[in-house]
């Protein structure tokens, strides 16, 4: 049992450190990943197994198809999903939209995401929630949505800069480094790819730091600068096809093709379309038109314009923005790009009025970007202050909610110190209670009334110069009635004996109960054998009284006692006392159901109660 607890709490810790390494370390990110996988299952852990496969679904959303990381992300949402864990389930959630993204599905990927935005607000803290929001910027930069693109990668880069980024705060300089090339702003983008790539080199992420080149690549060569980035084209061939042994990463020959042509390097860019033409390629539209340039621009540079034409016609299906939906996802730089070749290309071929038409295209395409860009700029300022003013709004309610845990706190200590007092008060009562002069069950005197009254009573029947009779009572078989009637019964019969004996009082007289079953009288200006008959009469009112219990039959009941006075007894309270008990006990004795009178004084035979 150790055994599998020891192991499960590794899977989680590997699980967890897979998940923090897969920006720094893609290769032992995913060798941890896997072992986690391996110790979860076989500690029937599912939240760890959940959590080595986001990590793995992570890195093959890097290094393998969208189909593969998609099936391995849903395996880690049902398994958040089982085990109720919802940070979980939101990332896995950004991990799914994120893998539609790849597989050129972008609306799915939109509609996806945005519905775990709040939560993932709420829940998700420092990277992971820059995970997540990196990702809804993403499927908006797809859509054309740069304004909001924008929006949340600042606010991901914020975030991310929080905690320790655990190397993400790359990722986002280089996606917003794309973002901003795609509205032209060539020279902020490169900005932020130098960052980016300040950070990269520090960590093991060759997909990351390949997609850092191939974006400052773009920047140079819109710019106007193919061949500075040609260090760049050679830096992306020479990384590892692929760190992790999974099929293949997307390297993006044909952007490095269209910049070592521009450069004039025909060989290498030759080379580079024919590595692009082998790739097999999802429907994104911004790489088959790509492509096409490339392959044109090698064409031309061969001095085949009829093959290069060939090639752009071919792809321009991807280009035409009129149709519905036919231009989804095809940015505004690439299609810039392709009508800009295009009508370079048919004004080479002496085609003037087409190399026209195509210009005007080109035009209208870099209007509209222009002010795309623009409105990018105000409209990502105004979204993200609204994402600051929910993160404000997020950080009231923790605040509120802080607060009200700590007038819960505060109510509680209160309730904490008023339920002590209220001990203290009820032990006071018992105090108190017990400092009281009656017997709750009977309401006759209890016996530390009686001790304190005795010593006046003693010393007031000195004075008159009268005797003063002390009666010991004891029920007879009494544990009987508990046993047979049960404790109620027997408090019910209790009680029943102390309403007799006060009725049977005089004024004068004092009864109380001397605890358990046992009960003492006193009488002013009586002596023990005046006493003794008034407790013969006591007896037999008891007898006849006694003969139901509850209503229910009950063998009638008698009572012990023992009588003494000060005439024979002359000591103290307690010497009067002690002798009426040692009369009680002779009574018991001598066979219960009787009087007796203390030693000094032998009652006459026609008394007794037999
Ligand atoms: P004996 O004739 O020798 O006095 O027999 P007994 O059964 O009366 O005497 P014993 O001392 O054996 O038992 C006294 C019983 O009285 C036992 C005790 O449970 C019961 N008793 C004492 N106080 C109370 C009380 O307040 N309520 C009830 N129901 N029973 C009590
Ligand atoms: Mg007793
Ligand atoms: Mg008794």
């Amino acid at each position: 049992m150790d055994m599998a607890r020891t192991s499960s709490t590794d899977a989680m810790r590997l699980a967890r450190r897979a998940w923090g390494l897969l920006h720094e370390d893609s290769a032992r990110a995913i060798t941890l990943a896997d072992r986690a996988l391996t110790l979860a299952q076989s500690a029937n852990d599912a939240s760890a197994e959940a959590w080595a496969r986001l990590a793995r679904g992570f890195h093959l959303l890097y290094f393998a198809t969208p189909g593969q990381a998609e099936h391995e992300l849903e395996l880690a949402r049902q398994g958040f999903a089982a085990v109720e864990e919802r940070a979980g389930i939101v990332l896995a959630g950004a991990g799914l939209a994120r893998a539609l993204w790849r597989a050129g599905r972008f609306r799915e990927a939109v509609e996806r995401v945005l519905p775990l935005r709040d939560e993932g607000l709420q829940r998700l803290k420092h990277e992971q929630r820059s995970v997540l929001l990196n990702i809804i910027a993403g499927c908006y930069s797809a859509e054309g949505r740069s304004e909001q693109a924008f929006a949340y990668m600042f606010e991901a880069l914020r975030d991310s800069r929080r905690g320790r980024s655990h190397g993400y705060d790359a990722v986002l300089h280089c996606n917003i480094a794309h973002e901003l090339l795609q509205l032209g702003d060539y020279h902020e983008a490169l900005r932020h790819i130098d960052q980016g790539i300040e950070r990269v080199v520090r960590n093991h992420n060759p997909r990351l730091h390949s997609v850092l080149l191939i974006n400052r690549v773009i920047c140079l060569t819109e710019l106007g600068r193919a061949s500075e980035a040609l260090p760049d084209v050679r830096a992306v061939c020479n990384l590892p096809a692929d760190a992790s042994g999974r099929g293949t990463m997307a390297a993006h020959f044909e952007t490095l093709a269209v910049a070592a042509l521009q450069a004039g390097e025909q060989a290498l860019g030759s080379d580079l379309v024919d590595r692009a033409l082998a790739i097999e390629r999802a429907p994104i539209p911004d790489e088959h038109l790509e492509l096409a340039v490339a392959e044109a621009l090698r064409e031309s540079l061969r001095g085949d314009l009829s093959h290069a034409l060939m090639a752009l016609r071919e792809a321009q299906g991807w280009a035409d923005d009129g149709r519905e939906g036919g231009a989804e996802g095809s940015s505004l730089r690439i299609r810039c790009l392709y009508w800009l070749t295009l009508s370079r290309l048919q004004e080479q071929m002496g085609r003037t009025a087409a190399a026209l038409d195509s210009m005007r295209v080109w035009q209208r395409l870099h209007v509209e970007r222009a002010e795309l860009a623009s409105r990018a700029r105000y409209q990502a300022a105004a979204l993200q202050t609204e994402l600051l003013r929910l993160q404000h709004k997020l950080e009231e309610n923790d605040a509120r909610r802080r607060a009200t845990e700590r007038a819960r706190a505060e109510l509680e200590a209160a309730n904490l110190a008023l339920s002590r007092k209220m001990q203290e008060v009820q032990s006071l009562q018992a105090a108190l209670r017990e400092l009281a002069t009656r017997d709750e069950l009977t309401g006759l005197f209890n016996r530390r009334h009686l001790n304190d009254v005795v010593p006046a009573m003693l010393s007031m029947a000195q004075r008159d110069g009268q005797p003063l009779a002390a009666v010991m009572i004891d029920l007879d078989w009494f544990k009987a009635i508990n046993d047979n009637h049960g404790h109620d019964a027997g408090d019910r019969l209790l009680a029943g004996f102390g309403r007799l004996l006060a009725r049977y009082c005089r004024k004068s007289d004092l009864a109380c109960r001397w605890g358990g079953e046992e009960f003492c009288m006193l009488l002013p200006h009586t002596d023990a054998r005046t006493a003794r008959r008034k407790v013969l009469g006591l007896l037999r009112r008891w007898r006849d009284e006694s003969t139901t219990l509850a209503g229910v039959p009950l063998e009638p009941q008698t009572f012990s006692a023992g009588v003494s006075d000060t005439l024979c007894v002359p000591g103290g309270a307690s010497a009067l006392l002690l002798a009426a008990d040692a009369a009680l006990l002779e009574a018991k004795c001598s066979g219960r159901k009787q009087v007796q009178l203390a030693a000094s004084a032998p009652p006459s035979a026609h008394e007794s109660d037999g």
